[in-house]
């Protein structure tokens, strides 16, 4: 069994971003730089925030916060908005997810510049995906495709099946399988056997948000086995959707939770951070 070190994976990307980072620095004087929003009091936005911003320093690119408890107004944020899309400085724009009650996510999402989300939420981005031109891919699936690629995972014909149908994890990378020729099925809440389908796949590729979703007897010997899931259980231990020990067993490769996907959404966001300043400052 092969185990997908996301966090090494990660380290490789980020080596990359540094490298980006610099030349783009060389060429235009500019540094890239991430506008991060948070609106609401949550724990769990503030330390992914602070994770990003770390790992953003540490590849050269800078973040400046706009961080409201409560009490920003949808009118308010939009203007935020508007303002960071006009700003030359500032190349991507990270809404952390959720908002405070009351604020609408999809028309925040949409208010921000296409150029600059480097989430790859924006309607119009995800309208690119689904055509087959992408210019910015949401981070969790665009990690998980890097993962499989860099351990040489085979796609062409082979059956994947995501279980999980969000907008931010699942539909995308249903799209991303489907674009390198795998044959996919896509399960939910309605699907009516899970194990049936689960047990079919080459590649599985599970974001359910359920601990332990997915055990060892709903898997194909053999399968890639990538699991998108955090979730923390009342001991405060950190576990995947997948059951770890008794997949294990039957997979051919897994991610680890923690250590898998996780550390590779970080990456990709700086990775279209870059992009995203790349292609603002003329450099394609
Ligand atoms: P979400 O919006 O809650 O969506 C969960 C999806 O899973 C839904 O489509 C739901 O089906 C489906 N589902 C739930 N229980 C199921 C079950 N028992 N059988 C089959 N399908 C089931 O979650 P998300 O935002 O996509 O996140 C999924 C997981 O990934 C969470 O644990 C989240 O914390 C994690 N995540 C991790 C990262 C990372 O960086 N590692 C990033 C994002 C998310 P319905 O549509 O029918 O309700």
């Amino acid at each position: 069994m092969k185990l997908l070190d996301g966090k090494a994976v990660a380290q490789k990307v980020l080596g990359e971003v540094g490298a980006g980072v610099r030349d783009l620095r060389a060429r235009t004087g500019a540094t890239p730089t991430l506008a991060v929003v948070l609106v609401g009091d949550f724990a769990a936005s503030k330390i992914y925030i602070a994770n990003k911003k770390k790992a953003a320093e540490s590849v050269g690119i800078a973040s400046r916060d706009h961080v409201y408890a409560e009490g920003l107004s949808q009118p308010e944020l939009s203007t935020l908005l508007e303002s960071l899309n006009a700003d030359p400085d500032v190349h991507g724009i990270l809404l952390q997810l959720p908002l405070s009650k009351g604020l609408d996510e999809d028309a925040a999402i949409a208010a921000i510049a296409p150029e600059k989300d480097v989430d790859g939420f924006h309607p119009l981005n995800l309208g690119r995906l689904l055509a087959g031109s992408p210019t910015v891919v949401p981070c969790t699936p665009a990690g998980c495709m890097e993962i499989l690629d860099h351990y040489g995972a085979d796609l062409t014909g082979a059956d994947a099946v995501v279980v999980g149908r969000s907008r931010i994890v699942g539909k995308p990378l249903a799209q991303l399988l489907l674009a390198r020729h795998a044959t996919v099925t896509m399960c939910h809440t309605r699907t009516r056997d899970l194990a049936a389908h689960t047990r079919r796949a080459d590649v599985l590729c599970v974001a359910a948000g359920r601990p332990r979703v997915i055990t060892g007897d709903m898997v194909r010997e053999g399968a890639w086995v990538i699991d998108v899931g955090v979730n923390r259980l009342e001991t405060g231990k950190l576990v995947g959707d997948v059951d770890f020990a008794s997949v294990r067993e039957r997979a051919a490769a897994i991610t680890p939770v923690p250590g898998g996907v996780g550390p590779m959404t970080v990456a990709m966001l700086l990775k279209n951070t870059l992009a995203a300043a790349r292609r603002q400052l003329g450099l394609g």
